[in-house]
């Protein structure tokens, strides 16, 4: 397969596309409120949703043409594939030949293969370090008594086997792993539950603070309990109809409510306190479900006029939990 450098140009369309359709369904509509590119791209355990930077892949797949034309059987391939002395990085980061000053050349031939220089090379007394260093490192190398090639490994894989996934993950910018990442996505929960909890936890929904920081003005009212102006943190960790649900979900696991200063908070302490509880799976899945019938309330309320009495919504997140194969039967809800 013939890979090319993709242009910059094209990546961002193409990115600008993805990140249209996965908020809104249509390539061409963008949301208001969305997360960053960067956040999504990362791998679901460090945060993100799990896709992949373009550029990273056009890299990677780069990476494997050059394997294959290095370790090929085409004729620019056999002149490339020998792994020799001087050029090939054996030894490091860096090849001899890149590490060596021009005066320090001992070797007229960089190109010998590094078995024919250990089996036959004798080495020369230097006085510069790092040359003692090789030829020690060369000296110590037992090479096998069978037949086999001197060749190159790719250092990515235990087997040394190159593949694109690993080269991607050589290229790409890693971050590290985030606390909730099995509360939203190890949670036995639908990929759209799943979605709205990644949004709530990255504090990403359309509520009437972040619709004001856009520009928009407009009154602001908590729907659910009338008493104070909408945030995610009002909604989610303030509110005196939300914090009923939390409580009757918590009593079922005889655990105590704590307050926290964001969703993101509420969320590493849910996932350290599953630690001590027999029924981890309707503790895991239960925060997310929380989260999504809330927010449902929430619309149901703002759109529709809809009015359902907290007790009713715990009901509703039990039957969820039900919905998604969890066995409450352990559990007083
Ligand atoms: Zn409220």
């Amino acid at each position: 397969m013939a890979v090319y450098w993709w242009p910059s140009s094209m990546v961002s369309l193409l990115e600008k596309w993805m990140r249209n359709f996965i908020w809104t369904g249509d390539v061409d509509t963008l949301k208001a409120i969305i997360v960053k590119w960067d956040k999504v791209y990362k791998p679901k355990e460090e945060g993100g949703l799990g896709i992949r930077r373009l550029r990273d892949v056009n890299l990677a797949l780069l990476a494997k043409q050059s394997w294959n034309i290095k370790h090929g059987s085409s004729r620019m391939s056999d002149f490339l594939k020998a792994r020799h002395l001087g050029v090939d990085k054996w030894l490091g980061d860096l090849s001899i030949k890149e590490q060596l000053n021009p005066e320090e050349s001992f070797f007229s031939d960089f190109n010998l293969k590094v078995a024919v220089v250990i089996s036959n090379f004798s080495f020369p007394l230097v006085s510069s370090l790092f040359m003692q260093n090789v030829f020690t490192t060369a000296e110590s190398i037992n090479l096998p008594q069978c037949e086999v090639e001197d060749r190159c490994m790719w250092s990515c894989t235990s087997s040394g086997v190159f593949s694109s996934a690993s080269a991607w993950n050589e290229i790409r910018r890693r971050n590290p792993k985030v606390h909730w990442y099995s509360l939203i996505w190890k949670a036995h929960l639908q990929p759209r539950q799943a979605l709205f909890g990644w949004r709530v936890v990255n504090g990403k929904l359309p509520t009437d603070d972040l619709i004001k920081l856009k520009g928009v003005f407009l009154p602001s009212q908590c729907s659910l309990s009338q008493s104070a102006k909408e945030s995610i943190f009002h909604i989610f960790l303030q509110c005196s109809f939300s914090m009923e649900i939390w409580k009757n979900f918590l009593k079922c696991f005889g655990v105590s409510w704590n307050s926290h200063a964001s969703v993101l908070d509420l969320a590493i302490w849910w996932k350290r306190k599953q630690r001590g509880l027999a029924a981890k799976e309707p503790w895991l899945a239960g925060f997310v479900l929380i989260l999504d019938n809330i927010w449902k309330e929430r619309n149901d309320k703002r759109y529709e006029q809809r009015m359902r009495s907290p007790s009713l919504v715990f009901k509703l997140v039990k039957s969820d939990l039900q919905e998604v194969d969890i066995n409450l039967s352990r559990l007083a809800i």
